[in-house]
């Protein structure tokens, strides 16, 4: 086979899986620029942007530019490189803000409460006076609890 023939046949089966993975993805449209956002931040690895539904105000997205579901899926060097992109829009946004703090949130499978099954990280700034209580059921767990956790994980 002609060496443009075999680029042109290894390009297009690149462009399937890309679209296997993305066709219906949103935030691959978002991304790409077919949706609009109130994008706010991007480099090479991600960008952020405004949450449609926000938890509090300001909250936002960062999305890895390159498709995959979840920490586990990605590379090392992809999640490490979205992880920075969190790092530098959270500076962004509290230098911006002048917020108090931070709640920084994965939400990671469906029964996690992912919806979009694009990796994406929440970061919802938070205000002394903002009200929000983001609390996991007051629980004390027993030490054979603890214990059959540690046993597992250890
Ligand atoms: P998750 O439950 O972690 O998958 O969260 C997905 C988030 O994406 C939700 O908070 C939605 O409000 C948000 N979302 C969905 N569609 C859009 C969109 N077109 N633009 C901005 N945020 C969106
Ligand atoms: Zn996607």
């Amino acid at each position: 086979m002609a060496k443009k023939q075999e680029a042109e046949k290894h390009e297009s089966k690149k462009d399937e899986t890309k679209g296997a993975m993305t066709a219906d993805c949103i935030f691959c449209k978002i991304v790409d620029g077919k949706i609009p956002s109130k994008k706010f931040y991007e480099d090479n690895t991600v960008i952020a942007f405004l949450d449609i539904n926000p938890a509090a105000f300001a909250h936002s997205l960062v999305v890895p530019k390159l498709h995959f579901k979840t920490i586990v899926d990605g590379t090392p060097d992809q999640v490490g490189k979205t992880f920075i992109g969190v790092k530098n829009v959270t500076e962004h946004m509290k230098t911006r803000l002048k917020c108090d703090g931070f709640n920084i949130l994965i939400n990671q499978g469906r029964e996690a409460g992912q919806i979009i099954e694009h990796f994406h990280i929440h970061v919802v700034p938070r205000f002394k006076s903002d009200n929000i209580r983001f609390i996991p059921p007051d629980h004390k767990a027993s030490d054979a609890e603890l214990d059959q956790a540690f046993n597992k994980l250890k």
